[in-house]
C-alpha cells in the first residue's frame, strides 16, 4: 500500500521524497487499515457474552453514538451521530456493545443508507426484538469540501421495523427521545433513497 500512496502523491504533483512526506505513505497505510478494520471484524466476537435473556419489554435507546465512516464514492469521511432503539422480545444486547456494532459497519467504505440498514439488520438478526429503529445524522465531506452546488451536506437516514414501523406512537416516542435536529425523511421506509453523497462524477 505504501508504494501506491507514493505513486498517488507523485500523481497529485507532489514530491514523495520531500521531508514532510517521507513517512506519509506509512501513516496513510496504517490510518486506512484502521478506518476499514470493520471488514475483518467478526460481529459474533464483538457481541460475545453480551446477549442477555430478560423479562423487559420497554424501549431500549442508545443515542448520540459518534461514528466516523468513509464514503465509498469519494473515499472522504462522513460522520455524525447514530441513534439506536429496540424493543426486546426475550433478549437484550449489553449497552456498551451497541457502539461497537456501529463501529464494525462504519469502519468500511460505506453509503449512509446501507450503514443504517446493516446496524438495524444485525440487531434484528441477533436478538429478534419486537422492533428496531436506527437513525443516522451525518455530514458528508465529499459534499461540503467539494462545494457541491448548494447541496446540503447534512443527511439523515433511518431504518425502522416491527413496532417502530407499525405504531406511529412508538415511532414518535423514539423520535421525541432522540430530538432530531432535522425531520426524519421516509420514516416508514427501511431506507431513504437519494440522500447519499452525490456521485455525478
Ligand atoms: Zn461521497
Amino acid at each position: 500500500m505504501e508504494d501506491l500512496i507514493r505513486q498517488l502523491l507523485a500523481e497529485l504533483g507532489e514530491d514523495p521524497a520531500r521531508e514532510g512526506l517521507l513517512r506519509t505513505p506509512d501513516r496513510v497505510a496504517r490510518s486506512l487499515a484502521f478506518l476499514t478494520s470493520g471488514y475483518s471484524a467478526d460481529i459474533d466476537e464483538v457481541l460475545n457474552g453480551a446477549l442477555f435473556t430478560v423479562d423487559y419489554n420497554e424501549m431500549v435507546i442508545v443515542k448520540d453514538i459518534d461514528f466516523y465512516s468513509l464514503c465509498e464514492h469519494h473515499l472522504l469521511p462522513f460522520f455524525g451521530k447514530c441513534h439506536v432503539a429496540y424493543i426486546p422480545s426475550t433478549k437484550v444486547i449489553g449497552l456498551s456493545k451497541i457502539p461497537r456494532v456501529v463501529d464494525v459497519f462504519a469502519r468500511r467504505l460505506q453509503v449512509q443508507e446501507r450503514l443504517t440498514n446493516q446496524i438495524a439488520d444485525t440487531i434484528r438478526e441477533k436478538i429478534t426484538p419486537l422492533g428496531v429503529a436506527v437513525v443516522m445524522e451525518a455530514t458528508h465531506l465529499c459534499m461540503s469540501m467539494r462545494g457541491v452546488e448548494k447541496q446540503n451536506s447534512f443527511c439523515v437516514t433511518s431504518a425502522m421495523s416491527g413496532a417502530f414501523q407499525e405504531s406511529s406512537r412508538t415511532r414518535m416516542e423514539f423520535l421525541e427521545l432522540i430530538k432530531l435536529r432535522s425531520a426524519v425523511p421516509g420514516a416508514r421506509e427501511s431506507a431513504t433513497p437519494g440522500f447519499a453523497c452525490v456521485v455525478e462524477d
